[in-house]
């Protein structure tokens, strides 16, 4: 196992060129500065310099669109076979500079190894996965109609953006991009101000591989003027955005005049729900797993524990327990469970949540604390005690942060479950079948998990209901979302046309 030193220098040697040179945007191919000067980011983990960042206006955005726009009916164009090999090449060279993305990743966002040299794996596979399902993309339907044969075909919609927030930039970054260049789409990529990085070694990797000059645009910069300048452009005609549900409603305004078709992945407050007849050492281990992995800076978090009374002070204690020995510490140590958060506006954020937790009467069962006096560490943190009004069981914090409400019975179970503005996943913990069933049919969220963690499979939907997002990403549907279908009737004989006039 690589040490904490090793990776260290392996890190420094990769961020020499991003200190030497900022990190500019990659528009046509080209390097090109943005013109409204420059912003700093820092590293999470001891509030270091690591660069400057081109801070762009709604000119760079506009000459990025332009961009876009041209580039567009040449790779639409590009049969799907030779799109799909490009996008397999593009796959090969993130898996030959994974460590590089997750070295970087971890620095910029304060995410830990542990889980970042997967994500980076995993946006390959993201890209082998969209590549493969190119060639057939344009296919539609053959439907009969008296007289009449229907025939169904699909095309790219035109070039789109892609706004994407800092929690796992990268993988999240893909997850968009591969399906959109798969179906034929070009693409202005604005990544979040707070991890600047990995957006930059994705762009790159792109023009290495081969793809066109334009297909893949990069503009960085702040959400207000270059994000909301791309959600405006009339020559983009989608925007894929994953982020805060209340930047999605700003961007459904921004994108009305122009009539953009929006997919949105949003903000979650997701339950996990355990029964007294549960595997309840399985549901520990997910229990902690899907709110302390990725620093509880995930939208799929299982956030609100609600746990049966019978069980709940022993489910507890061994969660309390657990919780404390948490690794908390520099994301690149291999032993590193827990990382530091984003930024100093984000840690102050969660650790408002601990006041405000206390201040509503709930308790602070674990962590609730800053470590270290350099970075934005925050100690794994534990509400029991929660009832479901408060703000704590209310509002997504975004970081390591578990608030726990306990139920009598399945009925106030749902109760709980449902009583928030979110509903992006929900977790079921039960042996019982017929509840299992039930339950789920009821529970107002987009993926569900049964007896399990989130366990993401490409090809089935992807998003959320209620204030946690519009549409469904993965398989066929992220093609949908990036591709117009068209329809066109064959007379098949003479049908009698009305003859107005005659
Ligand atoms: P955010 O909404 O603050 O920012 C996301 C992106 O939007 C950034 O690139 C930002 O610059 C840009 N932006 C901000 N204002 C804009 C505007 N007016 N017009 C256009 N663009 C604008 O979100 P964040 O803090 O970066 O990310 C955390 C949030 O993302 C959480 O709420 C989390 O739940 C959510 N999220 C959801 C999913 C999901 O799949 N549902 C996945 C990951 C993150």
């Amino acid at each position: 196992m690589t040490d904490l030193a090793t990776r260290l220098a392996q890190l420094d040697s990769h961020l020499a060129r991003f200190r030497d040179a900022g990190i500019v945007n990659l528009i046509n191919g080209q390097d090109v500065p943005g013109s409204g000067g420059s912003f700093d980011t820092h590293s999470p983990v001891d509030n270091s310099l690591i660069c400057s960042v081109s801070r762009s206006t709604a000119a760079d955005v506009d000459t990025a669109a332009r961009a876009a726009k041209a580039a567009f009916p040449a790779w639409a164009a590009m049969p799907g076979k030779e799109r799909k090999a490009l996008l397999h090449k593009i796959a090969d060279a993130i898996v030959a500079r994974a460590d590089e993305i997750a070295l970087c990743e971890c620095w910029d966002t304060g995410q830990a190894w542990r889980f970042m040299s997967k994500a980076a794996l995993r946006a390959a596979e993201n890209f082998r996965y969209f590549a493969d399902m190119a060639p057939g993309a344009r296919d539609g339907q053959t439907l009969q109609a008296p007289g009449q044969l229907n025939m169904t075909s699909r095309n790219p919609i035109g070039p789109v953006g892609v706004i994407t927030p800092w929690n796992t930039p990268f993988m999240l970054s893909t997850w968009k991009i591969a399906p959109a260049l798969a179906s034929g789409c070009t693409v202005v990529h604005k990544p979040a101000e707070f991890s600047p990085l990995t957006a930059r070694l994705l762009a790159e990797i792109c023009r290495d591989a081969g793809l066109p000059d334009g297909v893949l645009n990069l503009v960085n910069g702040f959400g207000e003027d270059a994000g909301k300048a791309l959600t405006e452009h009339p020559d983009i005609k989608a925007i894929a955005f994953v982020g805060e549900s209340k930047t999605g409603s700003m961007i459904m305004k921004q994108g009305a005049d122009t009539l953009k078709r929006v997919h949105f992945e949003l903000g979650g407050k997701n339950p996990v729900i355990v029964f007294e007849d549960a595997d309840l050492e399985r549901a520990l281990d997910a229990v902690i797993f899907m709110i302390y992995s990725l620093n509880g800076e995930r939208c799929t978090s299982s956030s609100r524990l609600l746990v049966q009374e019978s069980i709940a002070e022993e489910f507890h204690e061994k969660l309390a327990a657990r919780i404390k020995r948490i690794k908390v510490g520099h994301p690149l140590d291999p032993a590193t469970e827990v990382g530091p958060l984003i930024h100093k506006t984000h840690f102050d954020k969660v650790m408002s949540y601990v006041g405000i937790g206390k201040d509503e009467g709930a308790v602070c069962r674990a962590g609730g604390e800053r470590l270290g006096d350099k970075g934005w560490f925050v100690t794994p943190t534990l509400f029991t005690g929660a009832t479901p009004d408060m703000r704590i069981a209310q509002e997504e914090v975004f970081g390591p942060f578990l608030t726990s409400i306990t139920f009598k019975d399945e009925d106030e179970a749902l109760r709980i479950a449902n009583g928030v503005a979110y509903g992006l996943t929900g977790y079921l913990w039960t042996n019982d079948l017929t509840r299992a069933l039930r339950f789920s049919e009821a529970l107002e969220a987009g993926m569900i998990w049964v007896n399990s963690d989130n366990v993401r499979h490409l090809p089935s939907p992807f998003g959320g209901v209620k204030a946690s997002g519009v549409g469904r990403d993965g398989g066929d549907w992220s093609f949908d979302f990036y591709m117009e279908t068209k329809n066109t009737a064959f007379a098949l004989g003479q049908h009698k046309i009305q003859r107005l006039g005659a």
